[in-house]
């Protein structure tokens, strides 16, 4: 099974995919953790993207579409993967096409994650608030003002990936503003 959770920063599309995993047993690629692993671990690729993420914006698509290239050839992402934080661009989009074509492989579904944009600030605060108490690190881009930038990436780059599917009656979208619990049963639904 194969799917793309699409939705804002701050949707939820990280807290679905690990539920997704644990139910499905297929692994979460996540562009963004792969991005902060990169440099964490002060990769060439970590180097690069580090100030655009720090900042809010958008790594190239040539980086990210390179990192998921490799990773959908990972022996762990034969049987499925949940795709979270991309494709986030059009581009990304076009190139995972020919990816999934070249493996002849299908997407199950395509979900957006629809929410309130101006509620995602408070939810971004909280999840800053949740891991200081947690005694995890904080991410740097969830940061009231930087994570603004991130939405109007978002708004700009991001939001016309949703319509690429909808054309082609891939997209299902989901309310994420419903309690966490709701959105799963709604995704399940989609899935089913
Ligand atoms: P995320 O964890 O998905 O919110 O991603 C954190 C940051 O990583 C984003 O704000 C971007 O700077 C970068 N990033 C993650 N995925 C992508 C992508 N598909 N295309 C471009 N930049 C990305």
């Amino acid at each position: 099974m194969k799917l793309i959770l699409l939705g804002p920063p701050g949707a939820g599309k990280g807290t679905q995919a690990a539920r997704l995993v644990e139910k499905h047993g297929i692994p979460q690629l996540s562009t963004g953790d792969m991005l902060r692993a990169a440099v964490a671990a002060g990769t060439p690729v970590g180097i690069k993207a580090k100030a655009v993420m720090d900042a809010g914006g958008l790594v190239s698509d040539e980086i990210v579409i390179g990192i998921i290239a490799d990773r959908i050839n990972e022996a762990d992402a034969k049987k499925g993967f949940i795709l979270d934080g991309f494709p986030r661009t059009v581009a990304q989009a076009e190139a995972l096409d020919i990816m999934l074509a070249e493996k002849h492989m299908k997407l199950r579904a395509v979900i957006e994650l629809r929410v309130d944009q101006t509620k995602l600030v408070d939810r971004i605060v909280k999840r800053a608030d949740e891991a200081r108490a947690a005694g995890q690190p904080v991410r740097k881009d969830d940061d009231p003002e930087v994570f603004k930038t991130r939405l109007e990436a978002y708004n700009r780059d991001t939001a016309v990936v949703a319509p690429y599917y909808e054309k082609r009656g891939q997209l299902t979208v989901v309310d994420g503003m419903k309690p966490v619990d709701d959105v799963t049963a709604a995704i399940e639904k989609a899935l089913a």
